[in-house]
């Protein structure tokens, strides 16, 4: 394609210092280019990641006690349920979870906007 401003004729009609002076310039500006584009999508996978860290999310869970012998694990019927809260690991992926409880704290239940009928108390 060409514009008609720039020709092969013209280029080959410059100087030696005016045509390495062009393509130094060209490669800087190519340079620059490359880096805008490069600064964009760190600041906009660090952006993604600032977001991760709110993440947390509660879960009503049932879990085993990893007690040998107990009757209600062997069962299938297991202990809970229990309350954790998940966030995602700060440095690479996957979660880590935090025990809460049995009973959801009043903090916890507003934050999440856990229904009181959803938040066993025994
Ligand atoms: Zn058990």
């Amino acid at each position: 394609m060409e514009s008609g401003r720039i020709t092969r004729e013209w280029l080959e009609g410059l100087d030696p210092a005016e045509f390495q002076e062009i393509s130094a310039m060209l490669s800087d500006i190519q340079r620059e280019r490359a880096n805008t584009r490069r600064q964009k999508l760190e600041r906009r996978r660090s952006a993604a990641r600032e977001k991760s860290h709110n993440r947390r999310y509660l879960e009503l869970e049932r879990v085993k006690c990893g007690k040998k012998g107990c009757k209600k694990c062997a069962s299938g019927e297991r202990h809970g349920p229990y309350w954790y809260l998940y966030r995602p690991k700060e440095n690479g992926p996957g979660r880590t979870s935090e025990y809460v409880g049995k009973v959801l704290p009043e903090t916890l239940a507003e934050e999440f906007d856990i229904p009181e009928d959803q938040r066993p108390s025994n």
